[in-house]
């Protein structure tokens, strides 16, 4: 989603005349977006921050100004500490408040600025429709925002805000201008995408799921995904959406967190680990290749070498394609951050490892399954040795392979030659 919002942001700043660069060094402004969702996220900032710093002394040499902006989760929660804690930041500013970036941009120049607020009018409102930095066929496209779920460990309800639905029109209208400019695989994004219920035209309410048969009917969209979903929100209509519409890729990210249901439940993930067996059950069922990654937490408060071992089970029971995995890190304000039974922190990496070392295993199978067959690859960037383009599986998975450059944005069947757990390589198969 910070990728998405970086974007967004460089298209709305476009009419100011500003473009990105790669690097920092020839910059009239450094904008860092920045996460809060676990503590090391966070300490990047202030250490990111201080190289910001020196950058900008380094430029005030000759001459030059440097407008040092935070954006981002970090930014929201922290506001007033980050102009505090760091005199040389020019401007803070919340993930909801982004859209204003042209009138904040040119108040930066004269004073300090901090906007944290959660406008009452959505920042999708403002943003130009048309995503006039988009490069390549595959493309962000945010459709919710924001949780009302509450999850004990969790910092986004607050830093985020409330649960959104962007329009379902305005969706369609932003996936055809994309397709008229070349895009081919959309993602759709939202902190809990498949809670998504939006307006659609006739005023009824569209599910996720409605919301990609209607994506599913524009020509020339041909790949859709969507992340982060949550076990709660798996309706029926997203199911059949996996049975009924040939652009949904058969893949689904769907984070767990544990596999303990004392654990889940004092996470407040309100449903149980059989639950989430019946969920991956139901949806192989609808759509045989479909395969999963997860999210899981190791170590969170109260965890017992018997919850941990509930947790290594459900691994063992689903079979993932790839997977991340965190140690748990303590929030502020969140209500786990004050619970009883903390995991000594050599437990936890312990933890970590075994289940990294399941995880990675299974990667490795899906993969090498995958040793000689064919299997259409969307090449959506340039690879890494000239003559080679860089591409996506169905299932996400990255490839490089040699082809012609014309190929760029386009999609071909490709031999699977070979794979490992991190890689797969393999040949035009035309
Ligand atoms: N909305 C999604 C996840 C959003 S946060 C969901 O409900 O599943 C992305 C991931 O970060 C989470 O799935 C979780 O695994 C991890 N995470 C969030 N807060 C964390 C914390 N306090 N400590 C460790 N990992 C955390
Ligand atoms: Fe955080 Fe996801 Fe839980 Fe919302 S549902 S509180 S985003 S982990």
């Amino acid at each position: 989603m910070n990728v998405y919002d970086s974007h967004r942001m460089a298209d709305i700043l476009h009419p100011l005349g500003y473009r990105a660069v790669d690097t920092p060094d020839d910059a009239d402004m450094v904008i860092l977006n920045t996460c809060h969702i676990r503590e090391k996220a966070t300490d990047k900032v202030f250490s990111d921050l201080g190289r910001m710093r020196d950058h900008k002394d380094e430029r005030a040499k000759s001459g030059k100004k440097t407008l040092v902006a935070v954006a981002g989760c970090v930014a929201q929660a922290e506001g007033e500490l980050i102009m505090d804690r760091a005199p040389y930041v020019d401007l803070v500013f919340g993930p909801q408040t982004y859209h204003e970036l042209p009138e904040m941009v040119v108040r930066a120049l004269g004073e300090r600025v901090v906007n944290t607020d959660f406008p009452v009018e959505s920042k999708f409102d403002s943003l130009p429709v048309d995503h006039v930095t988009q490069d390549g066929p595959s493309a962000f496209v945010s459709i919710q925002e924001g949780c009302d779920k509450f999850c004990t460990f969790c910092v986004v309800p607050y830093t985020r805000g409330a649960e959104y639905s962007r329009p379902a029109e305005k969706i369609l209208d932003e996936a055809k201008t994309l397709r008229d400019r070349g895009v081919k695989d959309i993602t759709l994004l939202g902190q809990n995408v498949n809670a998504y219920h939006g307006e659609a035209a006739d005023g009824s309410t569209w599910s996720l799921g409605r919301l990609i048969q209607a994506l599913g009917d524009i020509d020339g969209v041909e790949r859709i995904r969507y992340m982060t979903s949550h076990p709660r929100d798996v309706d029926q209509d997203l199911i059949d959406a996996h049975r009924d519409v040939p652009a949904l890729m058969p893949f689904m990210h769907l984070p767990v967190q544990s596999g303990s249901d004392a654990i889940l439940k004092s996470m407040n993930r309100k449903h149980t680990a059989d639950h989430y067996r019946e969920i991956i059950a139901k949806l192989r069922a609808a759509r045989p290749d479909i395969a999963f990654s997860s999210d899981f937490i190791v170590g969170f408060p109260g965890e017992t070498e018997a919850d941990f071992e509930a947790t290594m089970q459900l691994v063992r029971d689903v079979r993932y394609m790839s997977a991340y995995s965190f140690k748990y890190s303590a929030r502020p304000g969140t209500p786990a951050a004050n619970m009883q039974g903390l995991v000594h922190d050599a437990i936890m990496d312990e933890r970590l490892q075994r289940l990294q070392a399941l995880l990675m295993e299974q990667q490795r199978e899906f993969n090498t399954a995958m040793i000689g067959q064919t299997v259409p690859v969307l090449f959506d960037g340039r690879g890494r040795k000239d003559g080679q383009l860089y591409g996506r599986t169905p299932w996400n998975q990255p490839m490089h392979v040699m082809a012609p450059a014309q190929y760029f944005g386009q999609i071909a069947q490709v031999r699977v030659n070979d794979a490992t757990a991190t890689s797969i390589t393999g040949e035009l198969a035309q």
